[in-house]
């Protein structure tokens, strides 16, 4: 778990100066806090609301380098916020609502405090996609859950659906299966998009199952979830599904609402960066899935995080070579 003690609360005094602040704390957002902070930068993280990011929310990551044996999601992330500390990183529960990318220093507003910076990096990730069906909403903490390490526990002998084809979906249902007596793998189409590796492991699964080219159109239940209506897309065919609980695993938006207007974005709301993880405006640099349409794995976001951090601080030093120019001109 990460380690909450050493994680502050914003100080009072508003606005805070700041040379870098870093948002989110994903691995995008600790792997810059670790190389922004040991350029001395003194690099200030605001956790956003998600601490960790999601890959604190994965039982087990099986593909971060250095871990054969995989390493928990909240334990890597532990491991990263130790690090950034340990070179100076401060890291403070906040959640920014509003920026200003017009002016320098840059203005972030956040749910605590308010905060000037000289160079931003953006790493505030993505959230899971909604199926937007009746009852999603009304029944989401009542058996709706977008996140099975949080809380597959609750579902000990239960029979649960899990909606996707993707990695995330395959690998949250072969979670499930701890607990659950069925898993079943609902899919609208017949082929999945997930690796072959978790393909095989689910479908050699006893507790798994599929319905294939099949959407889930309302989510049953009043109290609690009791089903799902499903509509097979080849007959046309409408059903209803027992089940006790419905996981959600169709994809991710990029939490980049507050910078529409102000920076380049792709038709999907991922922020446009180039190699050096530059966006449009010049110190504002961006990393992990705020940024990333392709890869969107851990290693590759704190790779870019690093990667921003790096060129942040080539930034804050060209800064610094210009101004004597300036005074000079
Ligand atoms: P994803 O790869 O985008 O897959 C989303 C799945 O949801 C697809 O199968 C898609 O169907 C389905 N879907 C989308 N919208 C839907 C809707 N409205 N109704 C029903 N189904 C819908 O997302 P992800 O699985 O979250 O993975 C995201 C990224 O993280 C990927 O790059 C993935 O490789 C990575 N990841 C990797 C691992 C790992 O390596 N162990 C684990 C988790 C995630 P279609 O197939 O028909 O489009």
């Amino acid at each position: 778990m990460f380690n909450l003690g050493s994680i502050s609360s914003p100080e009072k005094e508003t606005p805070r100066r700041v040379k870098v602040l870093i948002l989110g704390s994903g691995p995008a957002g600790l792997a810059a806090a670790i190389y922004a902070a040991r350029a001395d930068l003194e690099p200030l993280v605001l956790t956003g609301t998600e601490l960790g990011g999601q890959a604190a929310l994965t039982y087990t990551i099986e593909n971060y380098p250095g871990f054969p044996e995989g390493v928990g999601g909240a334990e890597l992330g532990e491991l990263f916020q130790k690090q950034a500390e340990r070179f100076g990183a401060r890291i403070e529960f906040d959640t920014a609502h509003a920026v200003d990318l017009s002016q320098r220093p840059f203005k972030v507003s956040g749910d605590a405090g308010e905060y000037e910076a000289d160079v931003l990096i953006i790493a505030t990730g993505a959230s899971p996609n909604h199926l937007n069906v009746p009852g999603e909403r009304e029944l989401t903490g009542k058996g709706v859950s977008y996140c099975a390490t949080c809380d597959g526990w609750f579902f000990k002998d239960k029979k649960v659906v899990v909606v996707g084809g993707g990695d995330s979906a395959l690998e949250e249902g072969l979670f499930l299966t701890r607990y659950a007596s069925t898993v079943t793998i609902i899919h609208r189409r017949s082929e999945l998009r997930a690796g072959p590796i978790l393909q095989k492991r689910a479908r050699e699964n006893p507790k798994i199952q599929f319905i294939w080219n099949t959407v889930v159109t309302e989510i049953l239940g009043q109290e609690k979830v009791e089903g799902v209506r499903l509509k097979n897309l080849q007959s046309g065919e409408e059903s209803v599904f027992e089940t006790d609980g419905v996981f959600i695993f169709i994809g991710h938006t990029p939490n980049t609402q507050i910078f529409r207007g102000q920076l380049e974005m792709d038709e999907h709301g991922y922020i446009k960066v180039n190699q050096q993880m530059e966006t449009s405006v010049p110190g504002v640099f961006a990393a992990g899935e705020a940024a990333d349409p392709h890869f969107r794995q851990v290693v590759t976001s704190a790779g870019m995080g690093a990667a921003a951090a790096i060129q942040a601080t080539r930034y804050l030093e060209s800064l610094q070579k210009e101004q004597p120019a300036t005074v000079r001109g």
